[in-house]
């Protein structure tokens, strides 16, 4: 048997996305609901935000000229709450104003009511403590957005805070890219889903909820299509239905080349197929391929990826390599992760000829701590950690190093 190429990381994810192409259909949601969403197109501010010059205090719309020395007492003449608008201030004057509330025409700066007096037998009067600088607690109208002008750009993941700059926007709805299809089918005989009695030499399939989950954080519309057995036609089958309403397929196990796993001649006789070894740690087997919609040609095909068996290889892959295939698929601007140069608090001197993916936490000292037990079977060492180390071939780690580290939430979103 002919051993599969042996990749670099770079090298597969280079390869991955040469072939992805992003899905071309729009579809038109309603603000609210498309958190999760990729926006298709630039969308402009129907509105100026903020629509006009406003104070950020609660205060004194006054004129710089009129409080020239600290202790001016000038006449209170209109009082501004937010959501009126105010008239022309005049030389000797001020407009008692409160947050929010549009600087009347005239008026150059705002003093914050901690910065006056007004005493009470003159109620009509306030007294200005200090010298107002020129603009001082005003929000100036379209410094945050200018009507006609770019609010949000094409490619973007909406997440909370850009369905409020769309709100703000004035927008009530976006289009946004039709949310990608993805099915995922787990191998292996040994599997039970929790709530099931455990056989003897049975474990729970925990990858079901962990990679479904990584689907639906990066927004996809995922298919659970359950454990199948460790057999050539059950397995051809599992493809054959994943294949028909799906962008993509994702499964777990039976990746190696053992007699007990059948994803190779399975994807190979309904579709195409590459199988991998990729030089990391946890990871190592990955297939890539895709998988025919019908007999006929022009129906197309579903991608196919599929994933080691092993829990923390097949999260760990997921992050690494389905991630950025799903982000090109989806429309998306910036796929690669944001990794940050961190101190390691800890040695690694057993380095490994592959690129190792460590399991990491950062402690109260700006460092990041170890997960001991680094096996790619033993998941706790991803929920105790928020991140990964992304280590180099053949490079020892000792403490003080500085080392590269992509944060769990910046793989999962
Ligand atoms: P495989 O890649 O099929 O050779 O599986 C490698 C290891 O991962 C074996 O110990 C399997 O029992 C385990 N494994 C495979 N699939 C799952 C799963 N869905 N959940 C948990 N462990 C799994
Ligand atoms: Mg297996």
């Amino acid at each position: 048997m002919t051993k599969p190429p042996m990749l670099t990381a770079q090298q597969a994810l280079d390869h991955l996305l040469s072939h992805a192409k992003a899905v071309s259909k729009i579809e038109r949601v309603p603000t609210q609901v498309a958190l999760g969403r990729v926006l298709a197109e630039d969308v402009n501010s129907l509105v100026d935000v903020p629509p006009l010059d406003n104070t950020s205090m609660d205060g004194y719309a006054v004129r710089i000229a009129d409080a020239t020395t600290p202790g001016q007492m000038l006449k209170i003449v209109q009082r501004i709450p937010a959501g009126s608008v105010g008239v022309q201030i005049e030389p000797g004057t001020a407009a008692r104003i409160f947050t929010g509330a549009p600087v009347p025409q005239g008026a150059d700066a705002v003093v914050m009511q901690e910065d006056c007096t007004v005493l009470e037998d003159q109620i009509d009067q306030v007294q200005i403590n200090i010298t107002p600088s020129s603009g001082q607690w005003i929000r100036r109208k379209g410094e945050d957005l200018t009507a006609g002008k770019t609010a949000l750009v094409a490619g973007i993941f909406l997440r909370p805070q850009e369905l409020g700059v769309a709100a703000s926007a004035g927008l009530t709805h976006l289009n946004v890219k039709r949310r990608l299809r993805v099915a995922a089918f787990f191998t292996g005989d040994e599997l039970a889903l929790p709530g099931e009695p455990l056989k003897p030499g049975g474990i729970y399939n925990s990858n079901r909820d962990t990679l479904l989950a990584c689907l639906k954080s990066l927004g996809c519309d995922a298919t659970d299509l359950g454990i199948v057995p460790d057999r050539l036609d059950a397995t051809r089958q599992a493809l054959r239905q994943a294949s028909k309403d799906h962008d993509l397929i994702i499964t777990s196990g039976g990746v190696s080349v053992g007699e007990e796993d059948h994803i190779k001649p399975a994807v190979t006789a309904e579709g195409r197929l590459d199988l991998w070894q990729i030089a990391i740690k946890p990871g190592k087997p990955l297939a890539f391929g895709a998988v025919r919609k019908s007999e006929k040609l022009e129906d197309g095909e579903a991608w196919f990826i599929g994933l080691p068996g092993n829990p923390v290889s097949s999260f760990v892959t997921f992050l690494l390599f389905v991630r950025p295939f799903i982000l090109k698929l989806q429309g998306r601007d910036a796929i690669a992760p944001q990794s940050y140069l961190m101190r390691a608090d800890f040695d690694w001197l057993k380095a490994d000829r592959r690129n190792e993916f460590l399991r990491v936490k950062i402690n109260s000292q700006g460092g990041l701590d170890l997960f001991p037990n680094q096996s790619s079977g033993v998941l706790t060492s991803a929920s105790w950690g928020d991140g990964l180390i992304d280590c180099p071939p053949s490079q020892a780690i000792k403490a003080g190093d500085l080392v590269k580290y992509i944060p769990f939430s910046a793989l999962l979103s």
